[in-house]
């Protein structure tokens, strides 16, 4: 172990040692308005929400009643910001959220004044990740109204290192693609939801696939830039021959020709056979993430929708397509208390290396919820949603949920809902309800 991976540990051992943080009350107590704006920026029509007697919260609201807000005033010992910052001095600066798994004993009513406590579970790492060296952070919540449980939840987020994609495979397992210091930025994006083309910072000149040097002023000042996502093919192969890892055959590879003036060779999405792309062929860029650690961008036919979980895209539950818009993102944003700048500012969104806005997981918890009692009900109880993340949420795409019955037990059905976006999947949740 490395001295940096010891003091890290140590750091967070300590915390972890600590246990249980004090409790802290929610600023406010549960009340009818903000239920009411909640319920409104999701699109939940639950008679149970709206205003009246006997207004219940919706269980996804849980977290909301304790979020930090606008001004933040963090407890001292709240174990995970100070986490973070064992991590942030360590320079694993980046955050991403990868899990969210919460349980709900009951609703809460209005007047109830929720207090949480939560205590740093684990720390593990280092990982190599496709997006970077990092730790995985998780964290436990209890959420109490007068020494009565009423809500739990599990967090867990990946801090790591900018820049620091893998940079060795093992060959044997599947195709990976190679990650080096030079093309990290790319697999980054790729994991981000972006098509990123490497920028000389002198000249201005694009250039792929990636290098040290500016082939045209030769300066090593480098960045990039995100592209629309869209091109021509070129040329393109269909290969039969020899056995790839991981992969059907035959497998077509595309050398597209993107509408910023790069060439770049990726793999047609979609299902193993000839004929899928032609020379000439509008195309449009896909992601797909193969495994926790590497995202592939590969290329389909432009306008053609999700190309590859075609086969099993059963639903035992009705799809709901859900358009998202600016409004959508800010307003559930602000209606869950969450002010982080990348759900509600468009260019600090943009500078913090994102494409744009992106749904926060609080709605995308509230969304999930919303899509399960409109289906069983307003008066289904939500015993627990376990949500794992993927692929932002950005306006101008439609979220796509799609819903399966995995098992009806004791009065007790776990259902596995899938949230997609065009650039992949954006969640995957597992709920267990009472109807
Ligand atoms: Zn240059």
């Amino acid at each position: 172990m490395t001295d940096v991976t010891d003091e890290i540990l140590q750091r967070t051992e300590k915390i972890k040692a600590r246990g249980k943080s004090d409790a802290r009350l929610a600023p406010d107590p549960v009340n009818v308005p903000m239920i009411r704006h909640w319920a409104e920026a999701i699109g939940d029509t639950n008679p149970r929400w709206t205003p009246g007697p006997d207004t219940e919260a919706p269980p996804a609201m849980a977290q909301v009643w304790t979020m930090y807000g606008l001004n933040p005033v963090r407890m001292p010992n709240d174990p995970l910001p100070e986490t973070m910052q064992v991590l942030d001095d360590a320079g694993f600066t980046s955050v991403l959220g990868t899990n969210c798994d919460q349980t709900y004993a009951r609703t809460l009513r209005p007047g109830e004044v929720p207090s949480i406590t939560t205590f740093l579970a684990d720390v593990t790492g280092p990982k190599k990740t496709g997006v970077g060296e990092g730790y995985f952070i998780t964290t436990k919540s209890v959420w109490t109204v007068d020494d009565e449980e009423v809500a739990t939840m599990t967090f867990r987020v990946l801090k790591f290192k900018p820049g620091t994609g893998r940079a060795s495979v093992d060959k044997t397992k599947s195709s990976r693609p190679m990650m080096s210091k030079d093309t990290s930025f790319f697999w980054e994006g790729t994991a981000a939801g972006e098509l990123r083309i490497q920028k000389c910072n002198a000249c201005g000149e694009l250039r792929h696939p990636p290098g040290p040097v500016c082939p045209k002023c030769h300066a090593m000042d480098r960045g990039y830039v995100v592209a629309s996502g869209r091109g021509t093919v070129h040329s393109f192969l269909v290969h039969h021959a020899p056995i790839v890892p991981g992969k059907q055959l035959p497998l077509t590879l595309a050398l597209v020709d993107l509408d910023e003036g790069v060439r770049m060779i990726g793999e047609v999405a979609g299902r193993p056979e000839e004929g899928t792309v032609q020379i000439g062929d509008a195309v449009e860029v896909w992601f797909d993430p193969i495994d926790d650690e590497v995202t592939l961008a590969k290329w389909r036919p432009a306008g053609t929708g999700d190309p590859e979980p075609a086969p099993e895209q059963t639903s035992d539950l009705p799809i709901w397509e859900l358009p998202i818009t600016p409004t959508l993102v800010v307003s559930t944003a602000l209606a869950t208390r969450d002010f982080q700048d990348v759900h509600h500012d468009r260019d600090r969104s943009i500078g913090h290396g994102s494409k744009d806005i992106f749904i926060n997981i609080l709605s995308t918890t509230g969304l999930v919820q919303r899509y399960i009692t409109d289906w069983a009900g307003p008066q289904t109880q939500i015993l627990s949603c376990a949500l794992r993340l993927g692929a932002p949420a950005y306006p101008y795409d439609t979220l796509r949920f799609t819903g399966n019955i995995v098992s009806e037990e004791d009065g007790v059905t776990t259902i596995d809902v899938t949230a997609g976006v065009s650039i992949g999947t954006h969640a995957n949740a597992r709920l267990e309800i009472r109807k």
